[in-house]
């Protein structure tokens, strides 16, 4: 998505403030307007500088509370970027679509009780997209498995993996600007849902191409309860950051 299209609600806001609209035009109205964020180390092993902190909610998302609670709000200012302009996409996409958005980091980054990685404000979890039986779209603080014909594994059957959505969210993710993706961890079996909707819905062969490299089951057990997004070293955060594994070639 375009910054232009972001101009839009962030304009609305000022009006609404009543500061001079017009005196944003000839800068980028989403710029940090304050210190750049500095990704330092790997996701492994690393910490977060004048970290960004997501807003508990925005166009299209949502923080899930457990995240609320243990504050790991934070991420750089690109990844940030990254979840709003995605849930706003796929809201425009499909109106009505509510992402619920797990852990980033916490403040300044480093090690947690809660994961291996999130430690340097490149990583952030999504809970799926899901419908219950009558179609209707569910947004859930929790985290909910989901089988390789797409329903719920807890409660069985209750839910459906709502794969229209969820591709709609890796297409987003994959068509911003605002960061790089390097990995979209998900469960092998659903990984093969949303490729199959990606090829049927006629998706630019870029993206799917794409999609192909990032959607990647980690380890033998995988994501089959949440998305987990990972993004590269912003440029301006090298060499203090650290990516680790592949540079995919139409990232460079
Ligand atoms: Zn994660």
């Amino acid at each position: 998505m375009s910054i232009r299209a972001f101009s839009l609600p962030l304009c609305a806001v000022l009006l609404a403030v009543a500061l001079p609209c017009a005196a944003t035009s000839g800068k980028q109205p989403d710029q940090p307007a304050t210190r750049d964020s500095v990704s330092v180390g790997t996701p492994m092993s690393g910490s977060l500088v004048h970290g960004e902190v997501l807003p508990v909610k925005g166009s299209g998302y949502r923080l899930m509370q457990t995240t609320r609670d243990r504050k790991a709000r934070f991420g750089t200012t690109e990844l940030t970027r990254l979840v709003q302009r995605s849930a706003h996409e796929v809201r425009r996409r499909i109106p009505g679509s509510l992402l619920m958005v797990g852990d980033l980091s916490g403040r300044k980054g480093g090690p947690t009780d809660h994961h291996g990685s999130h430690q340097s404000g490149r990583d952030v979890d999504f809970a799926f997209y899901m419908v219950d039986r009558g179609g209707k779209p569910v947004a859930t603080e929790v985290f909910m498995p989901f089988d390789a014909n797409g329903y719920s594994v807890e409660p069985p059957m209750e839910y459906r993996f709502d794969t229209a959505r969820n591709w709609a969210l890796v297409r987003a993710l994959l068509e911003s600007e605002a960061a790089l993706v390097q990995w979209i961890f998900v469960a092998d079996h659903l990984r093969a849902l949303l490729l199959e909707h990606g090829a049927a819905s006629k998706a630019p062969g870029p993206v799917l191409g794409k999609a192909r490299q990032v959607l990647r089951q980690p380890g033998k057990k995988g994501h089959w309860d949440h998305f987990h997004v990972r993004s590269y070293c912003p440029a301006g955060d090298l060499p203090r950051c650290r990516d680790v594994g592949p540079r995919w070639a139409w990232t460079r």
